[in-house]
């Protein structure tokens, strides 16, 4: 029997290829005798994977040659600490925009140790559009400029990379990253949990620049130097090496799969299918304004929310799983990262039209 669809946004689904191969080279790498989870990280079949994962993604995303790569610990929310320990110093300005629940989550970690100023939010609208560009109050001495390009809980996305002149723009692209091509020159530094759409939990993806390694504060943890991790090739202690490993397998899959412009024709797909049945179904809704809603992340209500529970019940039954919507806001979410097929959005939208036929 073929597996079920899985809708979950953290950790997601990752590609069933990639899991088979894992799995056929479980107990014995390439020929090494050993798993990947028992290497030591500085032989020379680990580091041939490391470096592997890391040209694969340079590849993918166009990564410029003055970028540096790092593959960390510590999820992306220990990036919304290091993010200012690095980049600022005590009583700094920094800029921050809020548009939902992940991007607030680092407004309040940054406060501890900078000078933060909202430059807009989108709070009083429920966090169901990104504020309008002329009314950000952008500070342009500021350190950096963080906004975070997909909102996973409120399902907003940006569909373009907002221009904050030269202020150094900084970003959590944790569910967004690998789904869509992105200039990567136009970031000071870009941050990813890799649960998301890269590999498993455990790994988060750093992208930064390397004029901006010298600006950390002389008391930063050894670990959270950015600088540090770049010096000693993300092993200044033991990396996450299955994560990381994993993660290469995904990049060599992404690739195969004609890279980021194919993800992207087949993220746009997928979304704008869901949001048609969802949008012309009287059943089901989604508040998030059109031009900004997630290609990856799809929140919607049923017209009863009693009808909840037998909602996931059902579609758990029909091989359809992890669709309740996060604990903060209820309601349903269907994540839709890369490894979700166009078919797993097909079989949703059919048990939805007929969920709504019999309940509605
Ligand atoms: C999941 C998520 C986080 C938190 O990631 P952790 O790895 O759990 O720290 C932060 N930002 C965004 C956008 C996310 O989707």
């Amino acid at each position: 029997m073929s597996r079920p669809y899985n809708f979950s946004a953290g950790p997601g689904a990752l590609p069933e290829a990639v899991l088979e191969r894992a799995a056929a080279e479980m107990t014995n790498y390439a020929g090494s005798g050993m798993s990947v989870m028992e290497m030591s990280h500085r032989g020379k079949e680990f580091l041939k994977i490391a470096e592997e994962a890391e040209a694969d993604l340079r590849d993918l995303m166009g990564i410029p040659a003055n970028y540096k790569v790092l593959f960390l610990q510590g999820g992306a929310m220990l990036q919304f600490s290091a993010v200012p320990l690095n980049l600022a110093a005590d009583g700094d300005a920094v800029d921050y925009l809020s548009t939902g629940y992940w991007s607030d989550r680092a407004v309040t970690e940054a406060k501890r140790f900078c000078q933060v100023s909202v430059v807009a939010s989108g709070e009083a609208g429920k966090y169901t559009e990104i504020p309008a560009r002329d009314q950000w109050k952008t500070y342009k001495e500021a350190e950096y400029f963080h906004y975070c390009a997909n909102e996973t809980i409120h399902g907003v996305e940006f569909h373009d990379v907002p221009d904050v002149g030269a202020v150094p723009l900084v970003c959590d692209m944790s569910s967004t990253i690998l789904s869509r091509p992105v200039d990567v020159s136009k970031f000071g530094l870009i941050y990813a949990g890799a649960q998301k759409n890269i590999g498993p939990a455990g790994l988060t993806v750093v992208i930064v620049r390397d004029d901006l390694l010298d600006r950390a504060r002389k008391n930063i943890p050894y670990l959270l130097s950015y600088k540090t991790m770049a010096e000693n090739g993300s092993m200044a202690n033991t990396p996450p090496t299955y994560a990381w490993y994993m993660a290469g397998l995904v990049f060599k899959w992404v690739k195969e799969q004609g890279g980021l412009a194919a993800m992207a024709e087949r993220n746009r797909a997928k979304s704008s299918l869901l949001y048609k049945v969802i949008d012309e179904s009287g059943f089901y809704s989604n508040p998030v304004k059109p031009e900004c809603r997630s290609w990856m992340n799809v929140p919607f209500v049923l017209a009863d929310s009693k009808l909840e529970k037998p909602f996931l019940e059902e579609a758990k039954a029909a091989g359809l799983l992890t669709l309740a919507g996060h604990r903060s806001v209820g309601g349903m979410r269907a994540s839709l990262y890369n490894a979700m097929p166009i078919e797993g959005v097909e079989a949703l939208t059919q048990f939805m039209l007929d969920f709504a036929r019999r309940h509605g």
